[in-house]
């Protein structure tokens, strides 16, 4: 085993798990074993609660200027240890060593956010009537808990961290537990940064403890990120012990195509969306829509999909099972009659034969019935719908349950604001193969890939992590009564 058991991090120490329930951690690039991450249990859920409530007080009540600064110097232990982080990510998750640096960058990108936080949350001051003030607070809510997928083990973790921490909450993390390790580090550099203990807390489970966060009583919101079937779970059950919750799904994004697209940008952006951390981005293009003559484009997408190689500039998909599932869903549209362009069953990577691989998959003639045109496959697999007009094209976006992302190729600046406007997706692009809203613009889908008010990142995330307090001061004796007094 390459690393100590996981432990976790409670009240500023890592400490064992008493569990005896534990998974084991396999490196999705060559098998390696990693490590052992435990199931903890309902005690230690208790002990880092107690730890953030009594944190907490103190925390909250630390001017928000003095609290950011916690961020800079975690911001710059992100870029200090980039490289090191970068690796980590790469060895528990299987995504390319470039796009783990990538995914840190944008660590620090979220944190930078946070550390501009002191200028967006003045609140309002207003004279409402003579000698009358009413002023506006953003108050902490106290112990808040995030629970992360394993697609993004640093970014995602940092969607929620630096934003509801400086905003003056105190948070207990729930990794996921495929890939436990990098929140690890992160549990570190922020206590390097000088965060102060109780702050920040982590528990690592399964189902199990997710549940035991949304009913326990000391934890006031519950944010989420994952499948949608979970976050439907977690939304459920959070709001029923009156939480606030914002449960962020999954997808099944759209790239719709139109003849006049400009072919060499648009395959590579298409090759580049479908395939980036091998297909297991929840804005990764899974679909495309084929408008009209486009054959020219799609040939040029297989050309590009063809220089995309696994264990070169293609990671590994998270483990055997996902490869299974990803290859049986091409193989079902194969028999339902789709045409497999570009096939990347059965990938093997010399050197690394424990790895999980799956090659870039093109399948053309999908019919939107089939289960590639409908679920979230989540690997580097495209679906090509033929469609003779945009309207039909949206139509099919629009009937799809989910509504994360949505793009179009085009060089027709009316039709792509008319997609703009039809498509039912809480993120557009045009000509932009996956259209993540960068910081101070806040990331969140719409439909099942979201349940909940507002976004996740970015000043919407303000309203999430903080509650309003309004006051109403006279502090002039002649302001006398009025009808309000
Ligand atoms: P997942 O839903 O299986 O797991 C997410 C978290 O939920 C983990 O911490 C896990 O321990 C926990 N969990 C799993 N099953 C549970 C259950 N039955 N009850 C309670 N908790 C449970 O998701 P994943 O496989 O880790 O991540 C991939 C999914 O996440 C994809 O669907 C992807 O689209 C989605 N995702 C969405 C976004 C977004 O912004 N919408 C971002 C990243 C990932």
């Amino acid at each position: 085993m390459k690393y100590n058991k996981v432990q976790n991090f409670i009240n500023g120490r890592f400490v064992d798990s008493a569990s005896t329930r534990s998974l084991d951690i396999h490196s999705p690039v060559d098998g390696t074993h990693l490590s052992v991450v435990p199931m903890s249990g309902a005690d230690e859920l208790n002990q880092a609660v107690a730890a953030a409530q009594a944190a907490f007080h103190a925390w909250s009540h630390t001017p928000i200027k003095e609290r950011v600064q916690v961020f800079f110097r975690y911001k710059y232990l992100l870029e200090k240890h980039m490289d090191e982080l970068a690796k980590l990510v790469s060895e528990e998750n299987g995504k390319t060593y470039s796009e783990s640096v990538a995914e840190i960058e944008k660590s620090v990108e979220l944190t930078e956010f946070a550390c501009s936080l002191p200028q967006l949350v003045t609140g309002e001051v207003l004279e409402v009537s003579r000698g009358v003030e009413c002023r506006t607070e953003h108050a902490p809510l106290g112990v808040v808990a995030s629970i992360v997928p394993f697609n993004f083990p640093s970014m995602v973790p940092n969607w929620t961290i630096p934003n509801a921490i400086a905003l003056g909450n105190c948070m207990i993390m729930k990794p996921s537990e495929k890939v436990p390790l990098s929140c690890m580090r992160l549990a570190e550099l922020l206590k390097e940064a000088g965060l102060p203990d109780g702050v920040f807390n982590v528990v690592h489970g399964d189902a199990t403890m997710v549940e035991a966060i949304c009913d326990h009583p000391g934890i006031q919101a519950v944010s989420f990120v994952g499948s949608t079937k979970v976050a439907k779970i977690v939304y459920q059950r959070s709001t029923a012990q009156f939480k606030r919750c914002l449960a962020l799904g999954g997808a099944k994004n759209h790239l719709m195509v139109l003849p006049d697209a400009i072919p060499e940008m648009t395959a590579q952006n298409v090759a580049a969306s479908m395939s980036g951390c091998a297909g297991q981005r929840c804005m990764a293009a899974s679909a495309m829509l084929a408008v009209g003559p486009v054959d020219h484009i799609v040939s040029k997408i297989c050309d590009e999909a063809r220089k995309i190689v696994p264990g070169e500039n293609l990671g590994a998909v998270i483990s055997g099972e996902a490869k299974a599932r990803i290859e049986k869903y091409i193989t079902e549209a194969e028999q339902q009659g789709a045409r497999i362009l570009v096939d990347g069953r059965n990938a093997r990577v010399p050197g690394k034969e424990n790895g999980t691989y799956v090659g870039p998959t093109v399948i053309d003639y999908v019919r939107p019935e089939m289960s590639v045109a409908r679920e979230e496959i989540f690997g580097p697999v495209i679906s090509i719908m033929r469609t003779n007009t945009v309207d039909e094209a949206l139509a099919i976006e629009n009937s799809n349950p989910y509504g994360n992302a949505a793009s179009v190729f085009t060089q027709n600046g009316g039709l792509a604001r008319y997609i703009i406007e039809k498509a039912s997706a809480g993120m557009i692009g045009v000509n932009v193969g996956v259209p993540v809203p960068r910081e101070p613009f806040s990331f969140g889908g719409w439909n099942e890939s979201k349940f909940g008010v507002g976004d996740i990142t970015g000043k919407s995330s303000i309203e999430f992590w903080t509650k309003l307090k309004k006051s109403t001061t006279k502090w002039n004796p002649a302001a006398g009564i009025n009808w309000m007094s």
